[in-house]
């Protein structure tokens, strides 16, 4: 039967539910497509709690209604009080899946947003994480990873991170660099740091403020970083690469914007370390993940780094 690729973080995730200090129910917007919202108004007088989308596509045909808090109306004690009422049946598809990602490239794999702080939590291991084949039965029949996604795939991206592993630091990266054969020359000094800040800036400062968490570029003073290399930052970028298809991530023409900008998750991970720790460290990585999968990062960051550097 064939295999399904995985991270072995798969198998063990579990969402944390009311436990979740910053759950993915809300302040950014959910998308519905037109099958979801079909079935989960027929459900009840109480399953309306969708915007209609002036322009309508049977992907994007309305949006959840948040509150004036930015959460999904149904939140309710930390648990989704229509799946509790109604089941799963009762759950959007992105809902359903996230932070699952199921797709083929060459074959079947599974992936996990770095942008929950359950994932997060599970890639803080003191050694490399490891590939593992499941069995095709975590696809069929399974909720969770119903819709799958075929998209182009390149051999390289297993290589780059099989790479990583061997090299483990920064060194990782500069390989990685070469086996794309670009050459790009950057160091992690002070100039880079003062793009890192930048970048923090343009995509992360205000979102952070207002969604409660510390401006963590306050307590930086680049002198007093201390390069950090462990196995929790690796697996991160691993997990990362693996999840976004890297290097082609959604943007296949620029490979050398797409290393920038992985060298620039690597400067702020560096950052992250070097001022947070427990929870807080969790909290803010999955944060800075949830910025950057719902932005423009990736087209941008090649023009910010020629423009700033
Ligand atoms: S962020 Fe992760 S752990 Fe938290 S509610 Fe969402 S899926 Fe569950």
């Amino acid at each position: 039967m064939e295999k399904v690729l995985a991270l072995e973080n798969f198998k063990a995730f579990k969402c944390k539910c009311n436990l979740c200090r910053h759950t993915c129910c809300g302040l950014w917007k959910i998308n519905v497509n037109k099958e979801d919202y079909l079935r989960i108004t027929s459900l009840g007088d109480d399953c309306n709690h969708f915007v209609c989308e002036e322009y309508q596509t049977p992907k994007r045909y309305a949006h959840i209604a948040l509150d004036e808090n930015g959460m999904c109306p149904k939140l309710k004690d930390g648990m989704c009080s229509i799946q509790q009422k109604y089941g799963i049946k009762a759950l959007t598809t992105i809902c359903m899946e996230y932070p699952r990602l199921v797709r083929y490239i060459r074959g079947p794999e599974v992936a996990l947003s770095t942008s929950c702080e359950a994932v997060v939590e599970g890639l803080m291991l003191d050694r490399p994480i490891a590939f593992e084949r499941l069995c095709k039965n975590v696809l069929l029949g399974n909720p969770y990873t119903k819709n799958q996604h075929f998209i182009n795939g390149n051999a390289i991206r297993l290589s780059l991170i099989d790479t990583l592993k061997e090299n483990p630091s920064i060194e990782g990266l500069h390989k990685m660099e070469e086996i794309l054969g670009l050459n790009i020359g950057l160091k992690l000094d002070k100039r880079f740091f003062i793009f890192i800040k930048s970048i923090y800036n343009e995509y992360f400062k205000n979102r952070a403020i207002h969604t409660g968490y510390i401006d963590i570029m306050d307590k930086v003073i680049y002198e007093n970083l201390v390069p950090v290399m462990n196995y929790n930052i690796i697996n991160i970028l691993i997990n990362h690469m693996f999840y976004m298809n890297f290097p082609y991530c959604n943007n296949n023409d620029h490979i050398e914007d797409n290393m920038i900008g992985l060298y620039t998750i690597y400067g702020l991970l560096q950052i992250l370390f070097n001022v947070l720790e427990g929870e807080e460290l969790i909290d803010y990585i999955a944060f800075i993940f949830r910025e950057l999968e719902h932005s423009a990062f990736y087209d941008r960051i090649g023009n910010l780094y020629k423009e700033l550097i």
